[in-house]
């Protein structure tokens, strides 16, 4: 792609040089439920540390790296080329942190997270509350200089690697009651009970458990911002992932273009190979096509964040990127295991992975029709011109 400084390449290229030494953990994983041995995913993970691959998004003052909105797509559709959540390793913290942070939170959690001592997971959704977050049940009651959380989150990812939670619950009481707030609980804590784990499509060393909070009870402290602001940070880290989830999806059609025009080289059918054949052809170009399409959409609106456009365009676009990356990427993945065959069925075969893998993003952080409302409302309001 054009415009990328010198600077910008040589990231690119050791996030890339990185993503290569952890492919061939891929089958590995797959065949032990998503776990490397606990030294192996401790190495991946300094090295990303080291390599100044880890948390690309968070500004210098509190030791991240301070890169661009390119730079971080540019390391995280590296991360994307690898199956089984190995590049999370190129982990990414809460970038909306910083600025609202207090002073314990600052130096509890915040600032050991961005030098990779610790991780966080995300309790939002519930039983009945997904798309539509303004549905949430979970209650948080102030009660002297504390705060008792009561309520039962869904798809909490990550809880089994987690220090810390981000709980986002309803106020009861005050001059905010019926609003959002956001906290912080500490892993573990009394009262924060797994209710069980489910199995996912995906084979991954994070866990999304279902997990009840029962009368945790938390210091006024570790309120985030202010009550009444939950919603805000919500979708100020909406945009950032879904702009970063589009990223991975490049990546990972990248691989998959790859690998399936190596296989269509060297599989000889009738004595040609099958990238000699037109419909194999077809597949392919399509792909390349809508590959090419997506990272256009994707660096130009990194481009947009990094010129500072107006956050309220900002929003419907980073909503485009996520539905057209995410549903052109499981496009490319039905067709690479169409090319590969039977085996593209096998799970060490990277395309069965990635058609697996790859379904979630259609679905996580604002499912498919949910982007679609927020353009087509955006559309509304400011009008075409200002979007695209
Ligand atoms: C693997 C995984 C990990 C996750 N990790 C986390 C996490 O760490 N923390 C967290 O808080 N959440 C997490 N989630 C939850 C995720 O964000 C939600 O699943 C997602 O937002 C969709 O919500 P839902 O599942 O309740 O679907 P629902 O809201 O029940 O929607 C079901 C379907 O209806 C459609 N739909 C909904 N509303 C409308 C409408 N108005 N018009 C048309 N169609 C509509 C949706 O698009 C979807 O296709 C995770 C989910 C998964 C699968």
């Amino acid at each position: 792609m054009y415009g990328l400084t010198e600077q910008d390449l040589e990231l690119q290229q050791r996030a890339r040089d990185f993503a290569n030494t952890l492919i061939p953990y891929e089958v590995e994983a797959e065949m032990a439920q998503g776990e490397l041995a606990h030294e192996v995913a401790t190495a991946h993970r300094r090295q990303a540390i080291d390599l100044g691959l880890y948390a690309t998004n968070m500004p210098t003052d509190v030791g991240g790296q301070g890169c661009t909105s390119l730079q971080q797509v540019l390391v995280q559709e590296q991360a994307g080329r690898v199956t089984n959540a190995l590049g999370w390793v190129m982990n990414t913290p809460p970038s909306w942190w910083p600025d609202v942070a207090n002073e314990e939170q600052r130096t509890r959690w915040l600032l050991p997270s961005v030098r990779g001592e610790m991780q966080e997971c995300y309790a939002i959704t519930e039983e009945q509350a997904g798309s539509d977050v303004a549905a949430l049940t979970t209650t948080a009651r102030r009660d002297g200089d504390s705060y008792v959380i009561d309520g039962v989150k869904w798809h909490v990812t990550s809880f089994n690697e987690a220090a810390y939670a981000f709980v986002q619950a309803v106020l009861t009481e005050g001059p905010h009651t019926g609003e959002h707030a956001l906290f912080v609980v500490e892993l573990p804590s009394p009262g924060v009970r797994v209710v069980r784990t489910p199995a996912y499509s995906h084979t991954i060393a994070h866990h999304h458990p279902i997990v009840a909070f029962e009368g945790v009870r938390v210091p006024a402290s570790h309120l985030v911002g202010a009550e009444g602001e939950g919603m805000t940070f919500s979708y100020e880290w909406f945009r950032f992932e879904r702009l970063m989830v589009a990223a991975r999806c490049l990546g990972a059609t990248e691989r998959l273009i790859e690998e399936a025009t190596a296989f269509a080289r060297d599989r000889i059918v009738k004595g040609e190979p099958l990238l000699a054949r037109q419909l194999v052809q077809a597949m392919l170009a399509d792909s390349a096509t809508e590959l090419f399409a997506a990272r256009s959409m994707v660096y130009e609106t990194a481009r947009s964040v990094d010129e500072g456009v107006n956050k309220l365009v900002l929003h419907g676009r980073c909503s485009m990127v996520k539905l057209y990356a995410s549903e052109m990427a499981c496009r490319v993945a039905d067709r690479a295991v169409q090319i590969f065959g039977g085996r593209g069925y096998m799970r060490e075969n990277v395309a069965e992975r990635f058609f697996r893998e790859l379904r979630v993003e259609r679905i996580w952080e604002g499912a498919s029709e949910v982007q679609q409302l927020i353009i087509a409302d955006q559309l509304a309001k400011r009008g075409l011109s200002a979007m695209v």
